[in-house]
This record gives structure tokens, C-alpha cells and sequence, in this order.
């Protein structure tokens, strides 16, 4: 094929889409604005920087996120496939070695000889086969041409936790554990994640702080302050809804219990390796927007964390996504043009593996587009299929990005009581629906 695909932004689904064009003989023409222009929230040059979280959900084959991840290797993702390379301890998680992780994806994708890396800022929607994976920090006059053709854009404030060394945690308090490990017994110290005990009464001062602290101002009136993702709510707003609401959220304390007491904490902090190293730690549910000074004082309450060398404080910032049922066909095309697809979290699928799906999907599509064959529609029982079929016919007045979940999968035929062999049935289901679409499609994966 001689013909060449625009690739705009180089993150976890630029890259993802690059390199499936690329994989199928499509030269591709990848455009990265960083490092000329930063966005506020990456701080690298690399290609599919992760920005917050070094987390990629469960493994588990019955979970949404383990199930989203199976079908994209079945696909032939690149950037899942990378991102196992560089897996941490993480319990039944896939964390991933950031740095190495991305630093692998830029090599390779600068390598691959189809591939020219532009370090550009596109300022409008190119002519010609075009992918447009710009993500939820695009840039200003980028929002603006996309603004141009499809109407309004939407936004919501979205925060990133905060990255502490390991060296700055104190061992004495702090003790490794998975939630619900059984096979550790009291006093031993096994476990991916470091846990902070809170009794009742440090837990309530550290609420009582949280709540006081001053938050950094973002630009924009008021009320846009309140529109936060659900699934990423800033401690300090959760702590809003009430004093428990944090000790059942992201400082629940079930499933673990503080060895040297042998009693479940009231509250707990995890934090889990952040790099290939470990010497650097995140902690887990914790991004906030709280001013830094504070935010520093505040998070040193934190029993463990008194001396903690932060590497990194939470920050929030706007997420820019288009209202893709209004505007998007399940093959991620541009209703009103054929050769623009649109992946990533600017679609409103939400998260890293989420984000690189659409890249997949969009990448094989051009290719096949380029091509003359018929565009790939995942089916609706995949976990893939029903993310993209949510995002292309949720309700358009009120849509916000989502997240695989088991709820976006029709419903079975016959009802399951049973929660585990309800969520077994449904990646069974799941798994044969895929299969056998890319076996009617002659889909061959390329590595
Ligand atoms: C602050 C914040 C924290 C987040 N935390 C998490 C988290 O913990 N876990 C999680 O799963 N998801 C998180 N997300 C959500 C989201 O999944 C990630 O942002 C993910 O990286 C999105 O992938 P993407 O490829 O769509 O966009 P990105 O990975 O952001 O890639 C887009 C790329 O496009 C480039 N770009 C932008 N505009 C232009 C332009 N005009 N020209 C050229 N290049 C351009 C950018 O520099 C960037 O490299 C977070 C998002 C934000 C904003």
C-alpha cells in the first residue's frame, strides 16, 4: 500500500493506531506535539507517558479490565503486549514500569521504518486519512478546529495522585499486604502494596485537614469545578460527601489487617511500586488538587508518610472529550467523513487500556479502509465491542466518558444469580463472540 495515514498525538492510543497501521504496510505520519509544547500533565517526551496511575486493572480473566485486555492481545495490541513486558508486583493488577514502558513503545514506534515521527503541534484536523488521538489534554487551538466540526466539545476536571520514594516511607508503620491475602499469616511481610494504618482518631484529623485545605484554582466559572469523573473524584471532594465516605472509598481498610496489632485499621493508605526499580511509590485513589504546600503537610498526617520526599504532587486538569454518539459510527469513523476515526480517551473511552482499544480498532480500520475491506464492527458481547457500541448510542444529552464494566455487556439470556458465574458466563460469552467475528472476518492479528 503507498498510501499515508495522519496519526495526531503519540499517547497510548496514537501509538496503538501507528503501529497497527504501520504493522499492515501503511506508512503513517505520526504527530507529537511534546516536547515543543507540553501538555500540563505529561512530563516526559516519550510516547504513551502514562500520566497519573501506573495501573492497567485487573488481570483477572472474569473482570472487565482482565476481559478487555485478552481481546485486545487476541487483536494484537501493541501497547498491552509492551505493558505486560513491564509488569510490576501488583497483586491481580497490571502495573507497568512507566519509564521503561514508554520507553520502549518511542523506540520502536520511531524505529519502525513506516513510521515518521513529526514533534509537531497539528493546529487543525488534517486532509487525507486521518487518526485523531489527541487525548483529554489536546491542545487549545486543536480543541478549537475539532470544536469547529463537531459542534460543542464537553469536558470534565480530571487529578493525578501523588508519587513518594521508597526510601522516604516508614518501614516501622508502613507493611506490605494484599487486600485479602490469605497465605500471610500475621507478622510477615509479603505483599505488592505498602499499607498506612489510620486509627479512628488519625483518620478523622486527616479528614478534618483535607476539608480545610486550600485547592489550586483552575480556570473557568465555578460550577465547571464540580464536574469531576466519578471513577477519579479527588480525595478532598469525596471527603465532602461525608467523614466516612474516604474510609469506604480509596482509604477502605478491608481485607487487610496491620500486622504488628493483628486488628483491621480503621482507615489505610496503600501505595503501590511505580517503577521497574521500586524505589518510587503512588499513592493508590489518592489524586487531589489541594494546593502543594498543604497538600504535602496534610498527606505527611498520614502514619508512614510523616518524612515522605514527594516526587510528585496531585494536580487536576481539564479533559476534553467529543460527544461521540452524536458523531461517531462503532468503527470510530466520523459519521460525516469517512477517513477520520477519532480513538482514545477523546471518545470518551476512559482509562489507559480503554484509551489504546480505541487506537487499536481505529488503526486496523484505516488500514482496512486503505484497503477496500470492510470495516471491523467488534461485536457487542466483547467487552470491546460493548464499550464502543456505549459510547456510539449512550444518551447523547448527558454522556460522560466510561470505563469497561461488566454492565455494558447485554444481558445473558438466562439469569445468573451467582456473581462469579455470572461474571465467568459473561467472559466465556465474550470470548467466543470475539473469536468468532474474527474468524467471519479472517482477521489476522500482526504482532
Ligand atoms: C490528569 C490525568 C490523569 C489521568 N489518570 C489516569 C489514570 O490514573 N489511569 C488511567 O487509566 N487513565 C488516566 N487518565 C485518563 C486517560 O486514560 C489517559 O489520559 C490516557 O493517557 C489517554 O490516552 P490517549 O491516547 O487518548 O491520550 P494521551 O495519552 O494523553 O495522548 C495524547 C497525545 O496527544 C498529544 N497532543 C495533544 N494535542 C496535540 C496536537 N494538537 N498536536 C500533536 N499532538 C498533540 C499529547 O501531547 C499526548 O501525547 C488521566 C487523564 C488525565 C488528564
Amino acid at each position: 500500500m503507498s498510501k499515508t495515514v495522519t496519526v495526531v498525538g503519540g499517547g497510548l492510543a496514537g501509538t496503538e493506531a501507528a503501529w497497527q497501521l504501520a504493522q499492515r504496510g501503511v506508512r503513517v505520519r505520526l504527530f507529537e506535539m511534546r516536547p515543543v509544547r507540553p501538555t500540563p500533565a505529561h512530563v516526559t517526551d516519550r510516547l504513551a507517558e502514562l500520566v497519573c496511575s501506573n495501573s492497567m486493572g485487573s488481570t483477572l480473566p472474569d473482570r472487565a479490565l482482565g476481559i478487555l485486555k485478552n481481546e485486545m492481545l487476541t487483536l494484537g495490541s501493541f501497547v498491552v503486549r509492551t505493558a505486560f513486558k513491564h509488569a510490576l508486583p501488583a497483586g491481580q493488577a497490571l502495573a507497568v514500569g512507566r519509564d521503561e514502558f514508554a520507553e520502549e513503545i518511542t523506540a520502536r514506534i520511531s524505529g519502525h521504518p513506516h513510521i515518521e515521527l513529526v514533534r509537531q503541534e497539528v493546529t487543525d484536523i488534517p486532509d487525507g486519512p486521518t487518526i485523531l488521538a489527541t487525548g483529554p489534554l489536546t491542545s487549545d487551538c486543536l480543541t478549537q478546529a475539532v470544536q469547529s466540526l463537531t459542534g460543542r466539545y464537553l469536558y470534565f476536571y480530571d487529578a493525578m495522585a501523588p508519587i513518594v520514594t521508597f526510601e522516604s516511607i516508614d518501614r516501622t508503620i508502613a507493611f506490605k499486604r494484599n487486600r485479602w491475602d490469605k497465605s500471610s499469616s500475621a507478622g510477615t511481610d509479603e505483599g505488592d502494596y505498602l499499607n498506612c494504618p489510620l486509627n479512628q482518631a488519625q483518620y478523622e484529623a486527616f479528614v478534618d485537614a483535607l476539608l480545610a485545605a486550600p485547592r489550586i484554582e483552575l480556570s473557568g466559572a465555578d460550577k465547571e469545578l464540580e464536574r469531576y469523573f466519578e471513577g477519579c473524584m479527588p480525595i478532598e471532594a469525596l471527603a465532602q460527601r461525608g467523614k466516612d465516605a474516604l474510609a469506604y472509598g480509596p482509604m477502605r481498610p478491608v481485607g487487610l489487617r496491620n500486622p504488628s496489632t493483628g486488628q483491621r485499621p480503621h482507615a489505610v493508605v496503600q501505595l503501590r511500586q511505580d517503577n521497574v526499580a521500586g524505589t518510587l511509590y503512588n499513592l493508590v485513589g489518592f489524586q487531589t488538587n489541594v494546593k502543594w504546600g498543604a497538600q504535602a503537610e496534610i498527606l505527611r498526617m498520614i502514619p508512614g508518610l510523616k518524612h515522605a520526599e514527594f516526587v510528585r504532587l496531585g494536580q487536576m486538569h481539564r479533559n476534553t472529550f467529543i460527544n461521540s454518539p452524536t458523531l461517531l459510527r462503532a468503527t470510530l469513523q466520523f459519521k460525516q467523513r469517512d477517513n477520520l476515526f477519532f480513538a482514545g480517551q477523546i471518545t470518551g473511552t476512559e482509562g489507559y487500556v480503554g484509551s489504546a482499544l480505541g487506537g487499536l480498532l481505529a488503526g486496523i480500520n484505516a488500514a482496512r479502509l486503505l484497503d477496500d475491506q470492510p470495516l471491523m464492527q467488534l461485536p457487542r458481547a466483547s467487552m470491546s465491542g460493548a464499550l464502543f457500541h456505549y459510547i456510539t448510542n449512550a444518551a447523547a444529552a448527558d454522556f460522560q466518558p466510561m470505563k469497561a464494566n461488566m454492565g455494558l455487556l447485554p444481558p445473558l439470556p438466562q439469569p445468573v444469580r451467582n456473581k462469579r458465574q455470572r461474571y465467568a458466563t459473561y467472559a466465556d460469552r465474550a470470548k467466543q463472540a470475539l473469536d468468532s467475528y474474527l474468524c467471519q472476518m479472517n482477521f489476522t492479528p500482526l504482532d
